[in-house]
């Protein structure tokens, strides 16, 4: 593998049957690491550091690793999604829901992030003003959108920015459900102050009488590993809890970090401790510089089988997402695996019909690797992780 002390800034090319009689030289992976750094940011913030220094686990999603310079996957998966209309920062891809990334930053970089051609590689204009107007213009004339997801980067990192956000959704009657996602609590704790949980509580005005009246804001917070739950993160979150808010917790399938049974049980056993709902197992995208940290689809449902005997609420549900929209999983799903250009994929028969997805999005054709059957409905093929590959070292 000595050409590769020649190729400066380049993604590496190998396939996986060579990668998995590659013996990379020192020289060899500090350069690699030192490419994927020029062109994906890494940092974290102190209270991050601190714990990346007690835990491998939270190491592995935050330093960058060499093989993040291995040419796989896709560099913006989402991208063309997010300028809807002609409206940067608002993606509709179902009826009910709209979603809005008015910030596109993070105060860390995770390795995995399906986004990362804007938070890792920089690349991330805000939402300007008239897009924030008109993108709420185009929420308020849709009566079908009940939802509006305000993700990113991290709102949480930009207060100021989500609270004139949130105004004008207020103001739209017919969206009843706002939701937050965010993993600012585990980069900064201390941030996630009284101060604003009460600005989060005032647009949360549930109606005890009639459900289409009242509005709920609630939070979708990422965590991987039950190393994440601190002592400083727990009391984070119960200051959101205790003003009143739900909040539901995401998890991504992560070779090396949480991809086995134990792991897994020990984090949703912290979740349901700390009133956070499992919502969502989801199955790391197949995106530049993930190829280290995908498993298969088939080892979720393997994991999720060990943990089918255990209380509902223990029970995320299992996805994987295409550009179309999430496949549920559950622990009896069987794979329909087809081989494309000597890549393996898994093929499946979306809920979502073709005609729909085209019009919400406001895109004139499905993405790559995507069609129609003949009932109208989206058939995808998703790139499958490998769990030969690759252990982490020691
Ligand atoms: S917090 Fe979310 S958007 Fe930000 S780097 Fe991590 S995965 Fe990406």
């Amino acid at each position: 593998m000595s050409d590769i002390l020649t190729r400066p800034e380049r993604l590496v090319k190998i396939t996986p049957e060579e990668l998995r009689s590659t013996a990379f030289t020192v020289e060899e992976k500090i350069k690699l690491r030192r490419d994927v750094t020029r062109r994906f940011r890494g940092g974290v913030t102190p209270y991050l550091s601190s714990l990346i220094k007690k835990s491998d686990a939270i190491r592995r999603q935050f330093v960058p690793y060499y093989l993040e310079g291995l040419d796989f996957g896709r560099d913006a998966p989402f991208e063309e999604g997010k300028n809807n209309r002609g409206i940067y920062g608002i993606e509709r891809i179902y009826e009910d829901r709209a979603v809005l990334t008015p910030y596109f930053d993070c105060a860390a970089y995770c390795r995995y992030c399906f986004k990362k051609t804007r938070t890792l590689a920089g690349d991330a204009p805000v939402m300007s003003e008239d897009n924030i107007r008109r993108a709420l213009d185009y929420i308020a004339g849709d009566p079908r959108i009940d939802t509006v997801l305000i993700t990113g980067g991290d709102p949480l990192a930009r207060p100021d920015m989500l609270e004139g956000i949130l105004d004008g959704i207020a103001l739209i009657p017919h969206v009843n459900k706002i939701r937050i996602g965010t993993r600012h609590i585990l980069f900064n704790p201390e941030h996630i102050t009284g101060e604003l949980c009460r600005l989060l509580a005032r647009y949360n005005k549930p109606s005890t009488v009639d459900p289409l009246r009242g509005r709920s804001l609630s939070l979708g917070v990422s965590f991987n590993h039950s190393d994440e739950l601190t002592v400083e993160v727990a009391e984070a979150l119960q200051r959101i809890t205790a003003h009143g808010l739900g909040i539901r917790g995401q998890i991504v399938l992560l070779k090396g970090i949480n991809d086995d049974a134990a792991a897994l049980r020990a984090l949703l056993d912290r979740f349901v401790m700390l009133s956070i709902v499992p919502y969502y197992l989801f199955h790391c995208m197949d995106v530049t510089g993930t190829y280290h940290l995908r498993t298969s689809v088939q080892k979720g449902i393997d994991i999720l089988s060990k943990l089918a005997s255990r209380s509902g609420v223990y029970a995320p549900t299992y996805v994987y997402v295409t550009p179309v929209g999430k496949h549920r999983i559950g622990p009896g799903s069987r794979l329909d695996y087809q081989f494309i250009d000597g890549k393996k994929y898994i093929r499946s028969v979306s809920p979502y019909v073709a005609d729909e997805f085209l019009a919400f999005s406001g895109q004139q054709k499905l993405p790559p690797l995507h069609s129609r059957n003949e009932d109208g409905f989206v058939v995808s093929h998703y790139l499958d992780g490998d769990d030969e590959v690759l252990n982490w070292p020691t």
